[in-house]
């Protein structure tokens, strides 16, 4: 059975939440405060924890920073804020995802289940070395792109983009960590860049790039490489 942490502080929706989640045949346990929340963290090493950002204590984004610091347990963001700033410093300090309230049960559940399943997928160390879809492959030892029989040619720029992206599938990587690991610190502001060379790759990769199947764009905030 799936062990998740809810971290809120609304006990109504802590209520709603836990009888959902029984419903689904997950085993839910509650923290009130980020205080609580990491030493429930840490006693139960839960499978999954879904996580409020306002917090009566702390940040819920320290929250995240401090549980990272040793463990990988996926963490599903309940945003109340609408600003996508937050939910980026949320994800930039760890979360795997976030669902801004209020939110339907149906989705949260599929994305709590689609998190959970990431966690038990190969890890970085054991990563396939070469992601294959319907449309190309990624030969991520080779450093090469096939789409068919043909070859694509990649940029080194457009290259380091999709590495990243397709080493994470399903996962959306936001616009900062894009920028950050491929232009460097002093690019991290310069969206644009990441616009240009996202349909540069998509002309490239995608069959039909006016209507991404693969390379995905979650407005304001990041990019999803869908498997
Ligand atoms: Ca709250």
């Amino acid at each position: 059975m799936t062990r998740v942490l809810v971290v809120e502080d609304d006990p109504q929706l802590v209520r709603a939440l836990k009888i959902n989640l029984h419903a689904r045949k997950f085993e839910a346990e509650e923290a009130g405060t980020g205080a609580d929340a990491l030493r429930l963290a840490a006693a139960r090493t839960p499978d999954a924890i879904l996580l409020d950002l306002g917090l009566p204590d702390m940040d819920g984004v320290d929250v995240i920073k401090s549980v990272r610091r040793w463990s990988k347990v996926p963490i599903l963001v309940l945003s109340a804020r609408h600003t996508s700033e937050e939910k980026v410093r949320a994800l930039d300090a760890g979360a795997d995802d976030y669902v801004t309230k209020p939110f339907s049960m149906d989705e949260l559940l599929a994305r709590l289940r689609a998190a959970t399943r990431r966690e038990a997928a190969p890890t970085r160390a054991d990563r396939p070395a070469v992601v294959t879809t319907e449309d190309f492959t990624v030969d991520l030892a080779a450093k090469k792109v096939r789409r068919g029989e043909r070859t694509v040619r990649l940029t080194p720029t457009e290259w380091h983009l999709l590495e990243i992206l397709v080493t994470h599938p399903g996962h959306l990587v936001s616009q900062r960590r894009l920028l950050l690991e491929v232009w460097g610190p002093t690019y991290s502001e310069n969206t644009n860049y990441l616009r240009v060379y996202m349909a540069q790759l998509r002309r490239k990769l995608e069959p039909d790039p006016s209507r991404p199947r693969y390379l995905i764009t979650e407005p304001g905030m990041g990019y999803r490489f869908e498997p």
